[in-house]
């Protein structure tokens, strides 16, 4: 199994190599995966946070003047922050979507604004963009033609679930949508921002798609018995579920309670009222 020690290059295919930055935790799970794609001319795909020895560590892997983009799935903490310091190294151009939420933390200004269909051709190899809102407004997934392998971010993770915040400019509804969308492609591999090689994309969008089906109807079911508060809906809901991500499954909870609103099916404002079925 490829290695997911932080600071250790592993090669995960002939043009894609992974760096597992130092940020381990119930969120993040073994740390954020950066991606180098290409030999000669290097992308990289999400830096991480902003860790010298993480910065070191791609720009050692890579080799300082061939890393020739820096290219960011989303602004999250945990993704964008070491922009800067690897383009201080590398002089490497910044790639990423308009669309910066508030909350994020600043990176440097891109360079040049991607979208869906834009694309990024090196001497080795050609990288698609595609938009997929959902985990952030300015989400975006790369498609690596060559290997037919996806770049997901935070979009599909290896073992944990995407967090849908709609405080954070999440949303579910756009969310479910983008997952409808990948799983159409024909892919060989997912790269996800977090976890393992995903070898069977299908099966785990699938998966994805009917644990959110799931947890919907135990929200409605919930509701059938009257009116509930956020809280109510995770203290039954997610029972084993460890402290630190009571905050998160909360978050999870609202967003499905406002696709539920979208659709006309119930009715609430947010954390703190009872919501009820329509
Ligand atoms: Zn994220």
């Amino acid at each position: 199994m490829p290695d997911l020690t932080p600071g250790v290059p592993s090669a995960l295919s002939p043009l894609v190599r992974r760096i597992v930055a130092s940020n381990p935790g119930p969120m993040t799970g073994p740390g954020t995966n950066t991606y180098l794609v290409g030999i000669d001319e290097v992308a990289v795909i999400d830096p991480g946070p902003d860790d010298v020895k993480h910065i070191d560590a791609i720009v050692g892997g890579a080799m300082r003047e061939r890393v020739r983009w820096v290219l960011l799935t989303h602004t999250h903490p945990d993704h964008s922050p070491g922009t800067e310091r690897l383009v201080k190294a590398t002089g490497a151009e910044v790639l990423a979507h308009a669309k910066v939420p508030k909350k994020d933390q600043p990176v440097v200004t891109p360079d040049r604004l991607i979208d869906e269909g834009s694309v990024v051709e090196g001497t080795e190899f050609r990288l698609e963009v595609l938009y997929t809102p959902g985990h952030a407004p300015n989400h975006l997934c790369f498609y690596l033609d060559e290997e037919r392998v996806l770049f997901t971010g935070d979009t599909v993770l290896d073992g944990t679930t995407s967090v849908i915040s709609p405080s954070r400019g999440g949303d579910m509804v756009k969310y479910l949508a983008s997952l409808e969308r990948l799983r159409k492609l024909r892919l060989s591999k997912i790269l996800p921002g977090h976890g393992d090689v995903i070898e069977d994309p299908r099966s785990r969008i699938d998966e994805y798609l009917a644990h959110r089906a799931e947890r919907e109807t135990q929200i409605i079911a919930m509701l059938e018995e009257g009116p509930a508060k956020i809280s109510g809906i995770v203290g039954r809901l997610y029972v084993d579920t460890d402290d630190v991500l009571l905050e998160q499954a909360a978050s999870m909870v609202q967003a499905h309670l406002v696709k539920l609103r979208s659709e006309g099916r119930v009715n609430g404002r947010d954390q703190k009222s009872a919501w009820k079925l329509a």
